[in-house]
């Protein structure tokens, strides 16, 4: 789908949290994810306590992208636009997968230092999410990886209709039943 992609061995940032490895299996129909030609993104979200420096996993996951695509799909039109209107009108997406083209560290790392959006740094957001997107055991880098900060989802959450929240928050109670702290609604992978 996307040949002239740069990608990298997946990078640490984005093994499951809970094994340490990477991630294995897609959340919603158990696919195999690390062979070759396999698409997928992953998501993580955190919560961080700045005054005890601690960092805690809200959710994470990799979906396939036919699996992505439904849940894409189900959101209502108008929310689809208002999503992607945000993101193009926030983020120089041309620039940023030129940047990650032609970074020599080539180190996804790199890119999850500040919120794509508002441009806070990662150390100084209370909650954020980061996403990528891969194939079979490689990272690809082109506007993703990126890290999204609590101020751009809640902003984002706010654009979008009550068919659509609904629709993410029944993704979510899906897969992640009773999910610690997640009590408002945390847009999953709107980003890609
Ligand atoms: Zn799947």
């Amino acid at each position: 789908m996307m040949p002239n992609w740069r990608s990298v061995p997946l990078p640490q940032p984005f093994f499951s949290e809970e094994t340490g490895a990477p991630f294995r299996h897609c959340l919603a129909c158990d696919r195999s994810l690390l062979e070759a030609g396999t698409e997928y993104l992953i998501e993580k979200a955190f919560r961080t306590v700045r005054s005890l420096g601690s960092r805690d996993l809200i959710f994470e996951y990799a979906l396939c992208l036919p699996c992505y695509d439904a849940v894409w799909t189900s959101f209502s039109e108008e929310s689809r636009q208002r999503i992607e209107a945000y993101f193009s009108e926030r983020i120089d997406y041309e620039g940023r997968a030129r940047r990650l083209l032609h970074d020599k560290a080539a180190d996804p790392r790199r890119w999850l230092s500040h919120c794509v959006v508002t441009g806070t740094a990662a150390e100084d957001l209370d909650e954020y999410q980061v996403v990528g997107l891969c194939e079979g055991d490689r990272m690809l880098l082109a506007h993703v990886p990126c890290l999204l900060g609590g101020a751009a989802m809640d902003e984002l959450a706010a654009l979008l209709s009550t068919q659509t929240l609904d629709e993410m928050g029944g993704f979510m109670q899906d897969f992640f039943p009773s999910p610690p702290g997640l009590e408002k609604d945390v847009p999953p992978l709107i980003f890609v």
